[in-house]
C-alpha cells in the first residue's frame, strides 16, 4: 500500500462533493461569478475564526503578500526583511513590487525567523517592513519581533500561507495588529479548487484600501491597483470547507504527536517538537545530520511508495535569481538540504505511521 504526500480523495468525500455541486449549480443559476455571497460569507466567518476584524479574499497568497506590502507603504527601492529560508514566493512578492529583500537568519532548531538576527540586521539596513513566515505551520516569535520593529516603525507582515490552524502566543494566527496573509492553494491546510488567498487586518482603512487595490483600484476615481479578485466558486469551496477545518487540523495534530512518539529515539531532529499543540502541522519536517542521509531517506521512502518532500533544498540566497541580495543566513544555509517532510495530511493511519517509522529506521 502506498502512502501519498497529499490526500484529496478523503478530503473531498462524497457528502462534500454533493454539497459543493449544489453550490456550483446555484452560482451558475445566479450567474454570480466574482465576489458573490460566498465571498462575503467566508470573509466574515474567517475573520471571526482567526480573531481579526477584517478579512479580504484575493486571488492567491503571493498577491496577498504584495498587496500587504503596498498597504504598509513599502515603495520601490525600500528594503524588506525576509527569512533566509522559506518558500520562494515570500521574497518574490518583495521583488514584484520593486522593493529589495534582505535576508534575516533563522533558528536552526525550528526554521523560524530569528529575532537576534533581525536586531543585528536593522543596525546596518534601513528596513521598511519585515515578513516573518510561520514556516511549516510553526508559530514565528511575533511578540519578540514586535518589540524590535514597533519602536522603529517597521511594518510586520505575517506570512501565514502554511499556518491556518496555528496559534501564535496563545491566539489564532491573525489576532495581532499586523497584516496576516494566507494562501488557499490546493495543498494548503485550507484549500480552494485552484488559487485563492486572503489578508487579515484589524484596521478599517487598510481593509478599504485592500478592497480597492484588488479590484483595479476602483473607487470614485481609479488609482493604480490590479485584478486580484477571488472567484465566487473558489469562495464557495472555502466557505464550505470551514465547517470541517478545525476537525481536520486536530487530526493533523494527532498525527504529529504520533510521529513524535514513533521517531523520538532516532538520530534525527524533529523540527518544532515543542509546538505540538500550537502548530497547524502543514508540514512535518525531519532534520538529518547531513544531506547524504536526507537523500538516502528519500530513496528509502520512494522504494516503499511513501511520499516525502525535501522542503527546503536551498536557502533563498542559494537561488541564482536571489544570490545578489544581502543579509544574514548562515543557519538557513546549514538547514537547507538536510530536512525532509513526511506525509502529514489528516488521513494518515496508525499503520501508515508505523510503516513510515520503520522505513526511516532502516536508513540508520
Ligand atoms: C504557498 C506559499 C505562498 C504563496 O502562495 P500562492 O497562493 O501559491 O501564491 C507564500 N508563502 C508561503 C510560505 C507559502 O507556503
Amino acid at each position: 500500500m502506498s502512502i501519498s504526500f497529499y490526500n484529496f480523495n478523503d478530503l473531498h468525500h462524497n457528502e462534500f462533493k454533493k454539497n459543493i455541486m449544489n453550490r456550483f449549480q446555484e452560482i451558475l443559476d445566479e450567474s454570480s461569478f466574482v465576489e458573490g455571497k460566498y465571498n462575503s460569507s467566508f470573509e466574515s466567518k474567517f475573520a471571526k475564526m482567526q480573531n481579526a476584524k477584517y478579512c479580504a479574499l484575493v486571488a492567491n497568497g503571493t498577491d496577498a503578500l504584495e498587496i500587504s506590502l503596498i498597504v504598509s507603504g513599502v515603495k520601490p527601492g525600500d528594503k524588506v526583511g525576509v527569512p533566509g529560508i522559506t518558500f520562494y514566493a515570500t521574497a518574490e512578492a518583495v521583488l514584484n513590487i520593486g522593493a529589495t529583500p534582505v535576508f534575516i537568519d533563522i533558528d536552526p532548531t525550528t526554521g523560524l525567523i530569528c529575532p537576534e538576527s533581525l536586531s543585528r540586521t536593522i543596525k546596518s539596513h534601513d528596513l521598511k517592513a519585515v515578513m516573518p513566515v510561520h514556516i511549516f505551520g510553526l508559530p514565528a516569535p511575533i511578540k519578540e519581533i514586535e518589540k524590535i520593529c514597533n519602536p522603529k516603525n517597521i511594518s510586520i507582515i505575517e506570512d501565514a500561507a502554511q499556518a491556518q490552524g496555528t496559534f501564535v502566543d496563545g491566539k489564532p494566527v491573525g489576532s495581532t495588529n499586523n497584516l496576516t496573509t494566507f494562501s488557499f492553494y490546493p495543498t494548503k491546510n485550507l484549500s480552494a479548487f485552484g488559487d485563492a488567498g486572503c489578508i487579515l487586518t484589524q484596521n478599517e482603512d487598510q481593509f478599504e484600501l485592500i478592497k480597492c487595490i484588488r479590484n483595479h483600484g476602483r473607487g470614485k476615481e481609479f488609482m493604480m491597483g490590479r485584478n486580484s479578485r477571488c472567484d465566487h466558486m473558489q469562495a464557495a469551496v472555502l466557505d464550505l470547507k470551514l465547517d470541517e477545518i478545525d476537525k481536520l487540523n486536530k487530526q493533523r495534530k494527532a498525527v504529529a504527536q504520533k510521529y513524535y512518539n514513533a521517531l523520538k529515539e532516532l538520530p534525527v531532529k524533529l523540527l518544532g517538537k515543542q509546538f505540538i499543540e500550537t502548530s497547524s502541522w502543514h508540514l512535518y519536517p525531519v532534520q538529518f545530520e547531513n544531506s547524504a542521509l536526507r537523500i538516502k531517506a528519500a530513496e528509502a521512502f520512494k522504494a516503499q511508495n511513501i511520499g516525502s518532500a525535501p522542503f527546503y533544498e536551498r536557502a533563498l540566497s542559494q537561488e541564482p535569481s536571489l544570490s545578489q541580495y544581502e543579509g544574514e543566513d548562515k543557519n538557513a544555509k546549514e538547514l537547507a538540504g538536510r530536512s525532509l517532510c513526511l506525509p502529514i495530511h489528516p488521513f494518515i493511519s496508525d499503520e501508515d505511521i508505523q510503516k513510515i517509522a520503520n522505513t526511516l529506521k532502516s536508513v540508520f
